[in-house]
């Protein structure tokens, strides 16, 4: 420290002098590639290294001895058959872990969606949301009377479209 700016590249982990010469010699380095391939390599999703990693052809160098001196930045294909077969495996269970999530979603709204349809439907006014609920208390079951089956209508509460179209009545 105390040497002019220091640039620090997080891909390298490694901070040098902040000036564009070796800025732009350490962007250009393989050591920087490497690191950086690295990194995008390990956030992105199976599928998608499996779809870059098929679209390559094999690297010859590799398949015959196991060795590429190009490393991860071989333009050719590295994927050996048992990573392959992880890879499709990995995608696989990726696949149906986001349709269970979706499916999860379309069933149950999350609280803030459930949230914001309530607050659509309700006029703002707090106390004509309390109002609306404490009416509707009114005429709940009471609790051991929930359950059963087969009660008489003149039992049941009355569904709260009952009172939607009583006029107030006037009195000469
Ligand atoms: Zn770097
Ligand atoms: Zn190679």
């Amino acid at each position: 420290m105390g040497k002019g700016k220091q640039y620090f590249c997080e891909y390298c982990e490694k901070s040098f002098a902040d000036n564009p010469t070796s800025r732009r010699n350490h962007l250009r380095g393989l050591q920087h590639q490497r690191m950086k391939n690295l990194h995008y390599e390990s956030v992105q999703d199976a599928a998608t290294i499996l779809a870059v990693e098929s679209s390559k052809n094999a690297c010859h160098m590799f398949q015959q001895s196991g060795h590429c001196k190009f490393g991860i930045t071989c333009k050719y294909s590295h994927m050996t058959r048992q990573q392959r077969n992880e890879l499709e495996k990995q995608v696989g269970a990726e696949t149906e872990a986001r349709r269970q999530r979706q499916l999860k979603n379309q069933r149950e709204p999350s609280l803030d969606e459930w949230l914001a349809k309530r607050a659509k439907k309700s006029p703002s006014d707090d106390r004509s949301v309390t109002d609306e609920t404490s009416q509707r208390s009114m005429y709940c079951l009471p609790s051991w009377l929930e359950g059963i089956t087969n009660l008489p209508p003149s039992v049941l509460p009355p569904p709260p479209e009952a009172f939607q179209d009583l006029q107030p009545l006037e009195w000469g």
